[in-house]
């Protein structure tokens, strides 16, 4: 990497400062600094710090959003303040091979009387670094001409002469070796589409020597300070040398694929030929078989014979099998497939043989399911009987197999479990390579087979692994893709915290299954093998299940509710009762799914409820759900862009968890937890409610108050002094003023309460003193949601108008600063033509009617949120703008109705405020157990647009959309 990034110092005015960062983790490391007098450092002190640690607080957290930019490949240039003085910041990524390795930042100390001279200073200084990239980096402006910000284009491109318009008469060519005509330059594209592109490979031809250089080229959309006029920018790299490796790459490979094709038609004639001689043998050997005048001795060598033609007429079956996949020649059609069918097919053909073994075979299908997948039925059952009989084959007498299948995404996954001999880890790979076996094999067979059922997986789009232990038994599981009609609509569901994060906790869990059904226990005893992180024990009837938990320090009982003893219910009162087992959490495994039955067994204090027959996946997540209590998993995993109040790095909301222990030492203590609201009467408020309230039911926390402040900051003191005086270990809260309700809140944590604030915080407060967290939406994410929605609607031009909130809310804030420097960068045809602030979000209408009538030839608005937004839709409608586009966050019903309709609001960024709800109380439960907090925590934004309204809605609310929205959508 320090080819292009030298440590050379720069040559820094007197009055700038110039700094380098690089990205570890979610943070940015000082690589370099200089002009560091300004800020009283020596170079020693700041190199590998964090930038929060060398800025200002106030600073720290601006310079950090721009860096995150930066280091997603913008140009960001604005001025600032530091130390009292006017700068002119400019943040630029730096390159290496294409990929972003740094972040560069330069600050020059402007006087608004010269600004022109602190230009050239700036120019001169961001000159200086550009020197020291291995990249060139140009300008191409409409014309054609090119301004080299460094001395490398005119190396790259080998030109001697004058470069200005000169590169537009070198030769290009396109990666396959075609001309390519200088219209088609990625730069030139991006002139005249406004289209980035994003490492394009470009051929630059040497007429002397006739060699080929070989480019790799980056091009953004610019607009030139002080000119409106569009530019390009483009940064290139010489990639020659990965080229000539990667071409000595494919010719290798294409010759070992050349090698390996012959070897195939060698081994497919060789087959053919073989197969008539063996026809022959196999042929009389039969007839010989009928003889009734052979004695013993010769009836047996007869035998022998067809065992071993038996045997060689498989094994020629199969190289012809795989020689025609290897040579491309074997053809799967592929179709709409009733897997159940093909999988009791299959089971009947393998049954004789399992018999012999006293092999049982048992499946968990759920027979509701019709299970269709997209195979070639021929090849499918191939698959399935090749790895049936495997599990016959190397399985034990009396041994087990199992079979399970379920829907995964869009695929159908199968697993196939036996108890068989098993092999190590070390195998996995090696026995799907042709003709491996397994070393002390003692079956016959000829080590092709796994090699063919992979193949064929991998044809009809799906993948096959494997997990064995040896002495036990292996486990192959494959998918098959489905039909596009059954896929799940919402994607959310499938990111259920996968199983492997259980896996992966260093905690052990004991669980305790009462039960039975012989096969219920066998599927359950089945799937826990493969989870070391759990132990499982068993019991056949109600007694034993109770005197196994009181001995066995057991954290999870899984409970049959129609055991032979006793009923369920009475085996979990008497759980309830004994003090040793009283603690322990208790799912219910029943035939029963009936809604009334499960929701009796859940208000008798059941934790939760599986029921039969037990899906696999299911089974896991409802387990590990009720051991971690991990609430927080639908929550999409996306980059948090918003910092907090104090310009605090964001910590996803998907990383908190409570595990069952210290649920348990929540439980025990009864605390009890109020909430103040700012306003309680709007869907985010009631949905932030449900979200905290649902999840303190979990984890046993009473909620005594819920208090509505109606927007104003008077009764929000009165509110929580009334709060106050019932005691509660917890406040969540959302202050209506940061200033006016500090010191109440500040009365409060000197009570000892522990306060969780929603999306913003008192004055004054300390975080991990008085507070706990703050939790928010990625207000930034949003705000950058509904400037890319306005810059889309508007086909990227046109005149748009804020309305921003007054008061000093940091989410507010955040919204409009994501909205507004989107705009600017990205959408440099959209003018900004008008600001108005809200002081009371009833005024929406008449600030925008203002807005409109002092705009008339506006085109969009942006409106903080969506109740002002409301506001300006009845707006347009009163001064008959009805083509005016709104985007707002916050996905509320009347912002929804209107998007269904295709109204003036077209789209919006929302937040999640369910799953805030859900965070803030996990948060307190943190504070109870004290565990450390983060001081600013995020969840992730959302885009929304009538497309995704339903899914979006569901996300949000952890609900259905409304009636009324659904038909209106139709
Ligand atoms: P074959 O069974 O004809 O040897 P396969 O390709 O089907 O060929 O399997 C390759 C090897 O993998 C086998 O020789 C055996 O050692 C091992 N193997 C396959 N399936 C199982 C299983 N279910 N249990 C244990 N070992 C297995």
């Amino acid at each position: 990497m320090s080819d292009s990034i030298s440590n050379t110092p720069l040559n820094v005015t007197e009055r700038g400062l110039v700094c380098r960062f690089t990205k570890r983790k979610s943070t940015f490391i000082c690589t370099y600094f200089d002009g560091l007098w300004l800020l009283g450092f020596n170079q020693e002190d700041v190199n590998g710090k964090k930038l929060e640690d060398i800025f200002p607080s106030e600073l720290s957290g601006i310079i950090n959003k721009y860096c995150y930019q930066a280091w997603n490949g913008q140009f960001i240039q604005y001025e600032t303040k530091l130390k009292g003085n006017d700068y002119i910041a400019f943040f630029a990524p730096l390159f290496n091979n294409g990929e972003i390795v740094e972040v560069i930042g330069t600050f020059i100390q402007s006087n608004k009387s010269s600004l022109e001279n602190e230009q050239v200073n700036t120019n001169s200084l961001y000159e200086d670094v550009l020197q020291t990239m291995s990249e060139a980096v140009i300008i191409i402006e409409k014309d054609g001409k090119v301004t080299a910000l460094n001395e490398n284009f005119q190396k790259m491109i080998g030109l001697k002469g004058d470069y200005t318009y000169g590169w537009t008469e070198v030769e290009y060519v396109a990666e396959d070796g075609s001309h390519l005509p200088y219209s088609e330059l990625p730069g030139v594209k991006t002139l005249e589409k406004g289209i980035s592109f994003h490492n394009s490979i470009v051929g630059v031809k040497d007429n002397e020597n006739n060699q080929i250089k070989w480019l790799s080229v980056n091009s953004k959309p610019l607009t030139i300070r002080d000119h409106s006029d569009r530019a390009s920018l483009v940064s290139i790299s010489d990639i020659t040398e990965r080229k000539e490796m990667e071409n000595t790459y494919i010719q290798a490979k294409e010759e070992a694929e050349k090698a390996n094709r012959a070897k195939s038609d060698f081994l497919s004639k060789m087959s053919h030929e073989l197969r008539t001689p063996l026809n022959g043998i196999f042929g009389f050997a039969q007839l010989l078989e009928l003889d009734d005048s052979l004695n013993d001795q010769q009836r047996d060598y007869v035998q022998e014979i067809l065992k071993g033609g038996g045997h060689l007429l498989n094994l020629i079956n199969e190289v012809l099998d795989l020689s025609r996949i290897e040579t491309g020649k074997l053809k799967v059609s592929i179709e709409e497939v009733p897997l159940l069918n093909i999988i009791d097919e299959c089971i009947n053909i393998v049954e004789p043989l399992a018999k012999k073994k006293n092999i049982r075979i048992q499946k968990q299908l759920d027979p509701q399911h019709d299970m269709v997948v997209l195979a070639d039925p021929v090849r499918l059952k191939q698959i399935l009987l090749n790895l049936l009989e495997n599990a016959i084959k190397y399985n034990r007498q009396n041994g087990n197999i199992m079979i399970n299948s379920y829907l995964e995404g869009d695929d159908q996954f199968v697993h196939i479990v036996d108890t068989g001999v098993g092999f190590s880890v070390e195998e996995y790979h090696k026995i799907f390579v042709p003709f491996y076996r397994v070393e002390g094999t003692k079956e016959e067979g000829t080590g092709i087979g796994l090699a063919i059922v992979k193949q064929l997986v991998q044809q009809m789009g799906g993948e096959i692994s494997v997990r064995s232990k040896k002495g036990q038994g292996s486990e192959f599981c494959f998918s098959l893709p489905i039909p596009k009609n059954l896929k799940p609509v919402i994607r959310w569901e499938d990111e259920v915290e996968s199983i492997k994060k259980v896996e992966g906790r260093s905690e052990h869990y004991r669980l305790l299954y009462i039960e039975d059904n012989e096969s219920n226990l066998n599927l359950v005893k089945n799937i826990i093998k493969s989870h070391p992180s759990y132990t499982l024990l068993t019991a056949n009837n109600g007694k034993e299940g109770i005197k196994k938990a009181a001995l066995e320090k057991i954290d999870l009982i899984l409970l049959d509710l129609n055991l032979p003893d006793m009923n369920g219910y009475a085996v979990f009162d008497m759980l309830k009762a004994k003090e040793q087992t009283k603690g322990i959490a208790v799912i219910a495994v029943s035939a029963n799914a009936m809604p009334q039955d499960i929701q009796h067994t859940l208000d008798k204090g059941f934790d939760n409820y599986l029921s039969k027959p037990i899906h696999v996946k299911e089974f896991l997540n409802t387990v590990s759900e009720t051991l971690n209590n991990t609430i927080t998993q639908n929550i999409p995993h996306h980059t948090i862009l918003s910092t907090g109040p104090y310009g605090e790095e964001a910590v996803s909301a998907k990383t908190l968890q409570l595990s069952l222990t210290e649920l348990k030492k929540i439980k025990e203590k009864k605390y009890r937890a109020a909430i103040a609201m700012h306003y309680a009467d709007n869907d985010w408020s009631k949905s932030q409610i449900a979200g905290v309230t649902s999840t303190f039911e979990k984890m046993g926390i009473e909620v005594i108050a819920v208090t509505d402040a109606q927007f104003k900051w008077e009764k929000q003191v009165e509110d929580i002094e009334t709060i106050l005086i019932q005691k509660p270990d917890i406040i969540v809260s959302i202050p209506v003023d940061p200033i006016f309700t500090a010191s109440v809140y500040k009365k409060a944590a000197n009570a000892g309460v522990k306060l969780v604030f929603m999306d913003n915080v008192p004055k004054g407060l300390e975080h991990g003193k008085d507070y706990v967290s703050i939790v928010s939406t990625d207000n930034f994410g949003n705000g950058i949601e509904a400037a890319h929605i306005m810059g889309q609607e508007l086909g990227g031009k046109g005149k748009v108008g804020m309305i921003n909130y007054n008061a000093d809310f940091f989410a507010t804030k955040q919204r409009t600063e994501g909205f507004e420097e989107t705009i600017k960068q990205q959408y440099p045809s959209i003018e900004l033509v008008a600001q108005e602030g809200l002081t009371d979000p009833s005024h929406g209408e008449k600030v925008a009617v203002d807005m409109i009538r002092k705009n008339p030839d506006m085109n969009g608005m942006f409106v903080v949120w969506d109740v002002p937004a409301e506001g300006a839709m009845k707006a347009t409608e009163a001064v008959g703008k009805s083509d005016l586009v709104i985007t707002t966050i916050d996905l509320g019903f009347n912002a929804a109705l209107e998007m269904a309709k295709d109204g003036s609001i077209k789209g919006l960024g929302a937040q999640l405020p369910y799953q805030q709800g859900v965070a803030e109380a996990i948060l307190a439960g943190y504070a109870l157990l004290r565990k450390q907090t983060p001081p600013y925590v995020a969840v992730p934004a959302l885009r929304v647009t009538n497309k995704n309204l339903l899914e979006a809605w569901r996300l949000v609310y952890n609900e259905d959309a409304p009636d009324l929205i659904q038909r209106t959508l139709k």
